[in-house]
């Protein structure tokens, strides 16, 4: 008998899933294209359980998509695809579960940066747009730079990398961020014949601050959902300007809410019918969302 794992012991039947953003990145296992959802963050009392604050945001994600995924391969093999995943695709995933069941919109709170304006702005991005930024760039899988007149290879981050990076100290910002780079960075070219392999064939070798903007010029087009920048035109002053948007920040914070929400029925049900948090959590959401109204009218 297969053992249960903690989030199909909490699975509520009927669970309002959306597809997995990006399903190409789903994979093949048993000879059968894996088919992958999300369900809703913040309806089991194991989402009560991450701290969503902590500064270990790699890991974070992985936790949060590992619990709100449904279908896929057995146990751990899914932590391993979520881990490979582009650290584009798991923003995406982020925000797939701050929004699909939302309206699937991402409200933007911007500031015109023009001195004489300083005007707020707003904007809305949908989870459709994102998608199809996303879905644009990753067709590619590298893309090609020159470093010191030789061709390499870039590919995107993924949350493997991401952890890697964090497991090792740097100095400074500058050493952090020509690191990063290296990893991500192969040289293309082949050997000329007779050539010994050399020093510079190190990955990313003889790279300085001139190949890393290169590198973070390019990688701009190529992963647009990690560093996303918005294009806007401001409705009072008609100034253009480029606004850099966290999307994972967004993400995060939409999801901490959620956390809240469920905070805020918890407390609410604990004490008007003095249940203990196990059991609420045997009551199923709508049910709980059926006693919360009933709870609601008889305050107004
Ligand atoms: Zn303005």
């Amino acid at each position: 008998m297969p053992v249960m794992t903690m989030a199909e012991r909490e699975q509520e039947p009927d669970e309002p899933l959306v597809p997995f953003p990006c399903a190409d990145g789903g994979g093949v296992a048993d000879g059968r294209a894996m088919e992958r959802w999300l369900r809703p963050f913040g309806v089991y009392e194991s989402d009560l359980r991450l701290d969503l604050r902590s500064a270990l945001r790699p890991v974070v994600t992985t936790r949060v998509l590992e619990r709100c995924l449904r279908g896929g391969a057995e146990g751990a093999a899914e932590g391993e695809f979520l881990w490979n995943l582009t650290v584009g695709r798991r923003i995406l995933a982020l925000l797939t579960l701050a929004v699909a069941w939302d309206g699937g919109c991402i409200e933007l709170e911007l500031r015109c940066p023009e001195a004489s304006c300083g005007e707020a702005l707003e904007l809305d991005v949908t989870l459709e747009e994102l998608a199809g930024i996303e879905a644009e760039a990753g067709a590619r899988e590298r893309v090609e730079v020159t470093i010191d007149g030789r061709l390499h290879a870039l590919r995107r981050p993924t949350g493997r990398d991401q952890l890697e990076w964090m497991s090792r100290r740097f100095t400074d910002e500058r050493e952090a961020m020509l690191w990063m780079a290296r990893t991500l960075v192969r040289l293309e070219e082949p050997r000329e014949p007779g050539e010994m392999p050399g020093l510079d064939e190190t990955p990313g070798a003889g790279m300085d601050i001139d190949a890393l903007a290169v590198i973070e010029e390019t990688m701009s087009g190529f992963d647009p959902l990690v560093n996303f920048v918005a294009f806007v035109r401001c409705v009072h002053c008609g100034c253009e300007h480029d606004h850099e948007i966290d999307l994972e920040e967004i993400a995060f914070r939409r999801l901490r809410q959620a956390q809240l929400r469920l905070l805020g029925t918890v407390h609410r049900l604990a004490r008007h019918y003095h249940w203990s948090e196990q059991e609420i959590f045997a009551v199923p959401q709508w049910r709980r969302d059926y006693y919360l109204a009933l709870i609601e009218q008889e305050n107004r």
